[in-house]
């Protein structure tokens, strides 16, 4: 996994190709590579790669993934605990186990985007349609996301109904099929049109198009097969996630129709701001304050990291502005690898109130470094005062 190149690298097409881009490019360097036709000394491999790129790109789910993730999110264990370990990917125990302690309550937030209601729904109403796909908001802490975090979150969710496993029929019977459409879910209607009679097709008004008909309901779901329960599942933020981050977990959406699987959850991530910290990706920014003193002879300061205080020597004659590198005092990469930095930009502080001994003590300086020091105590500025008057 480590030495694979970069999927839209192999296609040789930029980021924001388009399908149509993709799908050329494919075409292309397919039939170049084909092994049947290919002279290229590794035409078999380059023909995989191409296929293993395409097949990734072609599909919106899969590339958005890889856009987040690269190659983990195409690896067999991502999620399944491949690195940092997603808890996601159908290995759940499933829904039921609420026990407590739900910290995240409050920021949950479900809304449906996509679902399998396309339009193939209405040539083959019974045919398996994956359920809807959710969405949960969750904030984590500057350092939670830095270093990950293991929870348990809880949402509603639709699920098979527990009782008719979906049918919709009373328990101990199971649907018929339609008496009007006869199971194929539209019916021939007869319109009269100033052309004459004309047959059209329509959706069956008895069975809604599924060609099944309930005769007596499921007294839990009434018929629809769905119930709305409250649903817990574990999750494992990655270390090195960052705002805006959506982690998929694959199973974990709404109940699909007819046998259909269920939909996913994508947990989109948000970061709160740090007070003392700024991340942009891997690299964490700090600033230091340090003296007059500090910058001209020197010092070691104890500066704050994530990964707690870590000292660092200010070498004599540090300007303000100077920037120092602690490295590896940074984010991680989701996905392990590269470990980031902390940018130290040291800031020297001009003190504001001096004390007797200090003052004497700059203005000593200040005539070592051939400065002519006015004489600027407290009644020397009231007498600039007057005589200024
Ligand atoms: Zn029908
Ligand atoms: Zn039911």
């Amino acid at each position: 996994m480590a030495n694979k190149r970069d999927y839209y690298d192999v296609l040789g097409i930029s980021r924001d190709a388009s399908d149509d881009e993709i799908k050329k490019a494919y075409r292309r360097l397919s039939k170049k590579y084909h092994p049947d036709i290919s002279d290229e000394p590794d035409a078999e491999e380059k023909f995989k790669e191409v296929a293993e790129a395409y097949e990734v790109l072609s599909d919106d789910q899969k590339r958005a993934a890889y856009d987040q993730y690269g190659h983990a999110a195409n690896d067999p264990n991502f999620g399944a605990g491949g690195f940092g370990g997603f808890g996601g990917f159908g290995g759940f125990g499933g829904g039921g186990s609420y026990s407590g302690g739900f910290s995240d309550f409050d920021d949950i937030f479900n809304t449906f985007f996509g679902g399998g209601v396309g339009g193939r729904s209405r040539q083959q109403p019974n045919a398996p349609q994956k359920g809807a796909d959710l969405q949960y908001r969750m904030t984590l802490t500057f350092e939670e996301a830095i270093f990950g975090k293991e929870t348990t979150i809880r949402y509603n969710r639709d699920e098979e109904c527990h009782t008719c496993h979906g049918t919709g029929a009373k328990e101990g019977t199971q649907p018929t099929t339609c008496h009007k459409c006869h199971g194929s879910g539209t019916i021939q209607v007869e319109q009269n049109t100033p052309f004459g009679r004309v047959m059209t097709q329509s959706v069956c008004d008895v069975c809604g198009g599924t060609g099944e008909e309930i005769k007596e309901k499921c007294t839990t779901c009434h018929g629809s097969g769905i119930e709305n329960k409250s649903h817990s599942v574990k999750v494992s933020i990655p270390a090195g996630v960052e705002g805006g981050q959506q982690i998929p977990l694959r199973g974990q959406g709404e109940a699909g129709r007819n046998g259909g699987p269920y939909g996913d959850l994508y947990i989109l991530i948000q970061v709160q701001a740090s007070e003392q910290f700024e991340r942009q990706g891997t690299e964490i920014y700090y600033e230091q304050p340090i003296t007059f003193a500090q910058a001209a002879l020197g010092d070691e300061v104890k500066v704050p990291t994530v990964h707690g205080n870590v000292k660092l020597r200010i070498p004599a004659g540090t300007q303000t502005g100077t920037v120092f590198r602690m490295r590896g005092k940074g984010a991680p990469r989701v996905g392990g690898g590269a470990q980031g930095d902390q940018h130290v930009t040291v800031k020297v502080v001009t003190p504001e109130k001096l004390s007797a001994k200090e003052r004497e003590l700059f203005e000593e300086l200040a005539k070592e470094s051939g400065q002519e020091v006015k004489e600027s105590g407290f009644f020397n500025r009231v007498k600039d005062m007057f005589d200024n008057d």
